[in-house]
C-alpha cells in the first residue's frame, strides 16, 4: 500500500509539475505583454492619426477657396484614404487580437477546470490515504492486543509503521508545499485575470475613442466632401459661364471674321489697282527728276527770255512815260486854259449863336435841289440867284470842301503855281475853312497832309523839299510871321541879276518834312500873333494872313526838276466899314483892306479876261501873289457867306463880288495874248534863293497883234466897271 501511496505520490507530484508547466505563467506574461505592445503601438498610431487630423481640419478651417490649394487638398485626401485604410487594417488586427485573447481566456478557463479537477481528485485520495491510515491503525492496535508473536509482527509492523509514518509526514509536508503553490498559483491567475480585464478595459475605451476618431474622421470626410462638392460646383459653373462667354466671343469673332472676309474680298480688286497705281507712281517718280531738268532749263529759258521782255518794254516804256509826262503837262496846261485857270466857290456857313435870335437869326440863303453851282438869296422880300462854279451848303464838311480844292494841291507837285483865297465878312467862316479847328481842320492842315502823303509815294522817282513861310499883310505893310523881329516891315523887291523875278529879302523859310513839323510852325506863327495884338480876331479880321508852301521837285530818272507854290491867303473881312462913319486908324484899315481887296478882284478879272496889263502892282497882296497868280498859275476864290437874316446886305455884296470875277468870258484872242504875255511853267521851275518870284515882262502889244490890243481895251473898260463897283460897295 504504501508503495501504491508512494507510487502515487510521484504520480500526483509529477502531475503538479505538468500542471505548473502547463499553468507556467511564462506564456500568459508573455502574451499579455505583447497585447500591451500592442497596444501601446496602436495608441501611438491613433496619437499619428490625432496629429494629421488636426493639421487636415487646420487647413480646411485656413482659407484655400482660391484654386492653387486644390492640389494640396487632392494630396491631403489622398493622404486621408491611405489612413484610413491604415486605421481598417488596424481595426481587423484588432479584430485578429480580441479573437487571440478569446481563445486565451477559453484555455486558461480550461485549465482553471483541470486545476480544480485535480484539486478535488487530490483530495479524494487524501481522503482515501488517511482512511487507510486510519484503518492501519486500527489493524496496528489489534495486532498488539494480540500474543507474541503477534506482539513480534506487532513490532515489526510498528517498525514498518514508522518508517510509514515519516514517508506520510514527509509526504503531507510535500502536499502543504504543493497546496501553497497552487494557491500561488492562484494567486497569480487572479492578478492575471485582473490585469487582463483591465486591458480589455482599456481596450473598450481604445475602441470607444477610435469610434469617435472615426466618427470625427467621417464628419472631416462629408465636410470635405460637401466643399469639395460646393468647389466642383462652383467651378462647373464658373466653367459653364466660361464657355457661355467664350461662345458668344466666339460668335463674335465669327461674325468679325466674316466681315474681314468680305472686306478682303472687295479689297483685293482695289489693292490690284494700288499695286498697279503705285508702280507707275514709281515710274513717273524714278523719271521726274530727269523731267523736273528739262522743266527747268525750259522754265529759266522762258523766264530770262520774259526778263529780257520784261526789260525792253521797262525802257520802252519809260520813254514812252517821259514823252507822256511832257504831253500830259501841255495838255493840262490846255485843259486850264479851256477851262480858266480861275475859279469860285461859295460856301454858306450855319447859322451859329453869334447870329442871335429873333428874325435877325433867320436863314436867308437856300440852295438849288439840282444844280450844285447855284444857290438863291432873300434879300429884302426879294430872291436874288447866284450861279458860282460850285456852292458849298451849311452842312458841307470840311472834308468833302478838301475834296474840291485837293486836286489844285497835287497840282502843285507838278510844278504849278496855286492861290487859295477864303474871301467874305467877317464872321462868315474864312478862317474856319482855311485853318479849322483842331478837331476839324481846314485847308491848310489837309493840303500839307496830302502834300506829304503825295510826296512819299512818288519817293521812288523823285527826290522833294518843302518849305514854308507866313506872313501877314496890314495896312498895306508886309511882316514875317515867322520871323525874329515881326514888327519889321518887309520890302518885295527886284532880283539884283537882272532876271526880273521879285523876291522878299529877309522872310523866313522853314524846310518841314512830316505834319508834326508843319503844326510847329503854325504853333509858332499863332503863337507870335497872339502875342503881338491885343485882340487876335479884331486884327485878322483885318489883315491878311498868307501861308506859302513851296515845293521843290527832282525827277531822278529823267533831270526833271519842278518848283510849285501853293499860297493860302485868309483874306482880312470885306465888309463896308467907311459906312459906320469910322473914323482915324479904323478908317485907314478899312481903306487898306478896301484896296486891297478891290486890287486883288482887278488883277483876277483881268486874268481871267485874259487882259494885256494886269495891274499886280495895285497892292502889296496882288504884287506879292504875282507869280502865283499869273501864267499857268490857278486860284480858287472861296466866297465866305453867312446865311442870317440880318447879314444879307454884306452876303449880297460878297455873292455878288464872286460872281463878277467867275462871269468874265474868255476870248481866244486875249488867250493867245495871254499865251504870249506869260512866263511857261518851264520858266518858273527855275529857283534861287529862299522865296523867289517872278516878276512877269511887260505885255507885249506888237504892232502885228493889233486885235489884241483891241480885245485887251474892250475888256479894260469892264473891268474899271467892275472896280468902280468893288470900291464903292468895298
Ligand atoms: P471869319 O474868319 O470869316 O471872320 P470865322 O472862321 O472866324 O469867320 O467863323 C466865325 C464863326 O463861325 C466861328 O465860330 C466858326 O467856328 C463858325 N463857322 C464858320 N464856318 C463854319 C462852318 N462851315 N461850320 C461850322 N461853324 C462855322
Ligand atoms: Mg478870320
Amino acid at each position: 500500500q504504501v508503495e501504491t501511496l508512494k507510487t502515487k505520490v510521484l504520480e500526483q507530484a509529477q502531475e503538479i509539475g505538468r500542471l505548473r508547466s502547463e499553468l507556467g505563467g511564462t506564456d500568459a506574461e508573455k502574451h499579455r505583454d505583447l497585447l500591451a505592445a500592442e497596444n501601446e503601438r496602436l495608441r501611438q498610431e491613433m496619437k499619428a492619426c490625432e496629429g494629421e487630423l488636426r493639421e487636415l481640419r487646420r487647413q480646411q478651417q485656413a482659407p484655400c477657396r482660391d484654386c492653387p490649394h486644390l492640389q494640396e487638398n487632392a494630396g491631403l485626401q489622398e493622404q486621408l484614404s491611405q489612413l484610413q485604410r491604415e486605421a481598417e487594417e488596424t481595426r481587423a488586427r484588432l479584430v485578429e487580437l480580441d479573437l487571440e485573447v478569446q481563445q486565451k481566456t477559453n484555455r486558461l478557463a480550461e485549465v482553471e477546470l483541470r486545476l480544480k479537477d485535480s484539486l478535488a481528485e487530490r483530495a479524494e485520495e487524501e481522503e482515501r490515504l488517511s482512511r487507510r491510515l486510519r484503518d492501519s491503525q486500527e489493524t496496528i492496535a489489534s495486532l498488539k492486543s494480540q500474543p507474541q508473536q503477534i506482539k513480534y509482527i506487532i513490532k515489526t509492523v510498528e517498525v514498518e509503521s514508522a518508517k510509514a509514518k515519516q514517508a506520510l509526514c514527509e509526504t503531507q509536508s510535500r502536499n502543504q508545499y504543493l497546496q501553497e503553490q497552487v494557491g500561488m498559483q492562484r494567486q497569480v491567475l487572479k492578478e492575471m485575470e485582473q490585469q487582463l480585464q483591465s486591458s480589455q478595459k482599456t481596450e473598450a475605451q481604445l475602441r470607444a475613442q477610435i469610434m469617435l476618431y472615426e466618427a470625427e474622421l467621417e464628419r472631416a470626410h462629408g465636410q470635405m466632401l460637401e466643399e469639395m462638392q460646393a468647389m466642383e460646383e462652383e467651378k462647373n459653373r464658373a466653367i459653364e459661364e466660361a464657355f457661355s462667354r467664350a461662345q458668344v466671343e466666339m460668335k463674335a469673332v465669327h461674325e468679325n471674321l466674316a466681315g474681314v472676309r468680305t472686306n478682303l474680298l472687295t479689297l483685293q480688286p482695289a489693292l490690284r489697282t494700288l499695286t498697279h497705281d503705285y508702280n507707275s507712281l514709281k515710274r513717273q517718280v524714278r523719271d521726274f527728276p530727269l523731267l523736273l531738268q528739262e522743266t527747268l532749263r525750259s522754265a529759266r529759258a522762258e523766264i530770262s527770255q520774259a526778263i529780257e521782255e520784261v526789260h525792253s518794254t521797262n525802257r520802252e516804256l519809260l520813254r514812252k512815260y517821259r514823252r507822256e509826262l511832257q504831253l500830259r503837262k501841255k495838255c493840262h496846261n490846255e485843259l486850264v486854259r479851256l477851262k480858266g485857270n480861275i475859279r469860285v466857290f461859295g460856301r454858306v456857313r450855319p447859322i451859329t449863336k453869334e447870329d442871335g435870335e429873333g428874325p435877325e437869326a433867320t436863314n436867308a440863303v437856300t440852295f438849288d435841289t439840282d444844280d450844285d453851282a447855284v444857290l438863291h438869296l432873300l434879300h429884302k422880300g426879294k430872291q436874288v440867284s447866284f450861279e458860282l462854279d460850285k456852292v458849298f451848303p451849311p452842312q458841307a464838311s470840311q472834308e468833302e470842301v478838301f475834296q474840291e480844292v485837293q486836286a489844285l494841291v497835287t497840282s502843285c507837285i507838278d510844278g504849278y503855281n496855286v492861290c487859295i483865297f477864303a474871301y467874305g465878312q467877317t464872321g462868315a467862316g474864312k478862317t474856319y475853312t482855311m485853318e479849322g479847328t483842331a478837331a476839324n481842320p481846314g485847308i491848310n492842315q489837309r493840303a500839307l497832309q496830302l502834300l506829304f502823303s503825295e510826296v512819299r509815294s512818288k519817293a521812288a522817282d523823285w527826290d522833294y523839299a518843302i518849305t514854308v513861310s507866313a506872313a501877314e499883310i496890314y495896312n498895306e505893310s508886309l511882316r514875317d510871321l515867322l520871323g525874329k523881329e515881326p514888327q519889321e516891315k518887309l520890302e518885295i523887291k527886284l532880283c539884283p541879276d537882272g532876271s526880273g523875278q521879285l523876291y522878299v529879302p529877309g522872310l523866313t523859310e522853314f524846310r518841314v518834312q512830316s505834319v508834326e513839323d508843319i503844326n510847329k510852325v503854325f504853333e509858332f506863327g499863332h503863337v507870335k500873333r497872339v502875342t503881338e495884338c491885343t485882340n487876335l480876331n479884331e486884327h485878322s479880321s483885318r489883315s491878311h494872313a498868307l501861308l506859302i508852301i513851296t515845293v521843290r521837285g527832282l525827277d531822278r530818272s529823267t533831270g526833271l526838276r519842278t518848283t510849285g507854290k501853293l499860297n493860302l491867303v485868309d483874306l482880312a473881312g470885306s465888309e463896308r466899314v467907311g459906312r459906320s462913319g469910322a473914323e482915324g486908324s479904323r478908317l485907314r484899315e478899312a481903306q487898306h483892306i478896301n484896296k486891297s481887296l478891290s486890287a486883288l478882284g482887278d488883277v483876277i478879272y483881268a486874268l481871267r479876261s485874259r487882259q494885256g496889263h494886269v495891274p499886280f502892282r495895285n497892292s502889296k497882296l496882288t504884287y506879292l501873289l504875282q507869280d502865283s497868280l499869273s501864267g499857268d498859275s490857278k486860284t480858287l476864290m472861296m466866297v465866305q457867306v453867312s446865311p442870317a437874316e440880318k447879314n444879307t446886305s454884306e452876303t449880297l455884296c460878297s455873292l455878288k463880288f464872286a460872281e463878277r470875277v467867275r462871269s468874265v468870258e474868255l476870248g481866244p484872242v486875249s488867250r493867245k495874248a495871254e499865251l504870249a504875255s506869260w512866263p511857261s511853267q518851264e520858266q518858273l521851275e527855275v529857283t534861287k534863293g529862299l522865296l523867289v518870284l517872278f516878276l512877269p515882262p511887260h505885255p507885249r502889244a506888237t504892232p502885228g497883234r493889233g486885235h489884241t490890243s483891241h480885245s485887251s481895251g474892250q475888256l479894260s473898260g469892264r473891268a474899271a466897271s467892275i472896280r468902280r463897283k468893288l470900291q464903292t460897295s468895298g
